[in-house]
């Protein structure tokens, strides 16, 4: 089987690579097709389908949208967006614009807390671009500060859901995103279903939401998903006529145990959701194999 890899982030976001390194990080571990999906930006896909053009790796056009659906944060990928669809540009940019409110409502919260600097380290580590800023990078910049002894730590104690620098998530809601990503000629993908914390009956209602709102496909096999899981996912993909997406969340070297290409298989019978764009003749190496 060729490997795809749906789900990867660069610096452009919150990842620690550019997207040229992203691509050739990837193709150097074996992808054959990679999806760039930085939170809320598309800035890094010309670079990265320059590389890829440059080492025969396929780049599917993509991004991760920041969405709430009843008061919770959800993350809907997109995949083989249009980049250059205006309402999708008018899209991203107000949830830029709201990720760099956010950031500085996030710094205020920390620097009352006695956190001195936080605004500065968070920007620092975001390539000086305010509207990138991610939660990610107050994580980094209180592990480094020694405020905490790990990135979890961070959101532990300071980033997560009600802790105290939780502030009120600003992105548009679910169906608005789905439909900024279809409008743009993309295929709309829950993002990894099982990170959410959600009860088995609450998750079904966000699956059914997602499909009201026109989705398409969710992720199933993820890098952090344990086999049992990823056996549910695909049951709840087939159950509610969703196809099947794959990918690492790769955010960087810098977190070892999530590497491109590496997740579980999907499970038998899934649809993947990668032949809408590939057919497995597009991967000529694989012929023998698919003959004999
Ligand atoms: P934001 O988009 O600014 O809300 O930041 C969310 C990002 O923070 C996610 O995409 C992850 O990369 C990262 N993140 C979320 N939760 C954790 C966690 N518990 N530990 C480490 N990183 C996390
Ligand atoms: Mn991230
Ligand atoms: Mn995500
Ligand atoms: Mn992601």
């Amino acid at each position: 089987m060729p490997v795809i890899d749906l789900h990867t982030h660069s610096l452009c976001s919150d990842g620690a690579l550019s997207p040229d390194a992203l691509v050739r990080r990837a193709a150097a571990a074996g992808v054959h097709v990679l999806a760039l999906t930085d939170h809320d930006a598309i800035t890094g896909l010309p670079e990265a389908a320059a590389t890829a053009a440059e080492v025969g790796l396929r780049l599917l056009p993509g991004l991760e949208l920041s969405t709430m659906w009843r008061g919770l944060s959800v993350h809907i990928v997109g995949l083989g967006i249009d980049t250059a669809h205006a309402g999708l540009l008018e899209g991203l940019d107000r949830q830029a614009n709201a990720r760099g409110e956010r950031a500085e409502r996030i710094a205020a919260r920390l620097e009352k807390l006695r956190l001195a600097g936080a605004w500065e380290g968070a920007l620092a580590l975001a390539g000086n671009v305010p509207n990138r800023i991610s939660r990610t990078h107050f994580s980094q910049w209180l592990l480094a500060q020694g405020h905490v002894s790990s990135l979890q730590g961070a959101f532990d104690k300071y980033l997560g859901n009600g802790k105290p620098a939780d502030v009120a998530m600003p992105w548009v809601e679910l169906p608005e995103a789905v439909a900024l990503i279809r409008n743009a000629g993309g295929t709309a993908v829950l993002a990894h279903p099982g990170r959410y914390s959600l009860t088995r009956t609450k998750l079904r209602l966000l699956i059914t939401a997602f499909c009201e709102a026109g989705g398409e496909a969710m992720e199933v096999a993820t890098a952090t998903e344990k086999p049992d899981m990823v056996r549910y996912l695909g049951q709840l993909a087939g159950d509610n006529g969703l196809e099947a997406s794959q990918g690492s969340d790769f955010h960087g070297p810098h977190m070892p145990w999530i590497q491109l290409g590496r997740f579980p298989a999907l499970p038998a019978g899934c649809r993947p959701v990668w032949r809408r764009w590939f057919s497995d003749t597009d991967f000529p190496e694989q012929l023998p194999l698919l003959q004999g």
